[in-house]
């Protein structure tokens, strides 16, 4: 049946069973069977909550792969068990990659796959994996995606915020003093910002997000995605913080979004001359305060250009 098919859709059929599409760039048919692998290390997205999220080609791949780097091997285990993966497992995580690397870079060296998964979405974001994939790299070996799930797509695609420019920031610093000045740092990027959060933090970091970026911003709370509680709470930064600050903190795995800053219309010219004028009358904490607001500008440029302004 399935020779019958392929004969009919050659674009679609690998010649002699070999997986051509990495070189030619053609899709591989959905029902082709599961290849053997080239050796190299391969990067492979798990569910983030739905168990069914996984991708035929993640199980052909942890099926296939000579051993299987997990960040922690029970939970790994119980994602094997449900769809009868019997892969060796092996733990990897930030506090025996360093040992490990080497033992890893040997296997590669000498002709294995090696399959890399974190315990939900996509290995290398906010999860261990960057240096093994560098190495493995600057070592010759090919490091190949098998993209899936990742919390930061599935937050932004349900957040209803611009997706066309987007900042993965992962998480915020836990200190308030630490989180107010990352923020800060990011008050002027012209993109939807997204972090990772947790539930006993996320009405403090959004009071920090609020002070730092500007509380009228429109943003959202993605929460349990994918999952039986799966929620998207939309308002500004201010609205969702004191939502949050009231109903005490949330159950489950948190992504926090921030859409991006409004444009100003107002020229270089126009804000001198409106800070001037009101360095008249205020101090410079008051003028830029009143001069941001006016203008939609974020409070800390403001205040250092009337600092500059004020002192000639
Ligand atoms: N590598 C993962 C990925 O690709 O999404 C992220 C790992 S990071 C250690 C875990 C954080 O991702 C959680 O603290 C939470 O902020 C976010 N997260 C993971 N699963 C989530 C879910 N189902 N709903 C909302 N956020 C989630």
């Amino acid at each position: 049946m399935l020779l019958a098919m392929s004969s009919r859709i050659p674009s679609l059929n690998p010649p002699e069973g070999r997986d051509t599409s990495r070189v030619s760039g053609e899709p591989t048919s959905a029902t082709s069977p599961a290849q053997a692998l080239d050796a190299g290390l391969y990067i492979v997205a798990t569910p983030i909550g739905n168990l069914r999220d996984i991708t035929l080609r993640a199980l052909d791949t942890l099926r296939a792969a000579d051993e299987v780097l997990a960040e922690d091997t029970r939970v790994a285990r119980r994602l094997l068990d449900a769809y009868n993966v019997t892969a060796k497992l092996s733990p990897y995580h930030d506090h025996n990659g360093a040992k490990r690397r080497p033992e890893i870079l040997k296997k590669l060296a000498d002709g294995a796959t090696i399959a890399l998964i974190s315990d939900a979405g996509t290995p290398l974001v906010s999860d261990p994996g960057w240096k093994l994939s560098r190495d493995a790299l600057e070592a010759g070996h090919r490091v190949y995606p098998v993209p899936g799930p990742s919390a930061l797509l599935a937050g932004l695609v349900a957040s209803g915020l611009a997706s066309d420019r987007f900042m993965f920031c992962g998480f915020l610093p836990p200190k308030s003093g630490a989180r107010r000045k990352a923020a800060a740092e990011l008050a002027t990027v012209p993109a939807t910002l997204v972090f990772y959060e947790s539930g006993p933090r996320l009405a403090d970091s959004l009071r920090d997000l609020a002070s730092a970026l500007g509380g009228g911003r429109d943003a959202a709370v993605a929460r349990e995605l994918t999952k039986l509680f799966e929620e998207t709470r939309r308002g500004t930064l201010d609205a969702l913080a004191d939502h949050y600050a009231e109903h005490g903190p949330p159950k489950g795995e948190i992504v926090v979004l921030v859409g991006p800053p409004e444009k100003s219309t107002a020229s270089a010219e126009m804000i001198d001359q409106a800070l001037t004028e009101a360095l008249k009358s205020q101090s410079v904490k008051h003028a830029a305060a009143e001069i941001a607001e006016l203008y939609s500008l974020p409070k800390r440029d403001v205040y250092q250009r009337a600092l500059r302004l004020k002192d000639g």
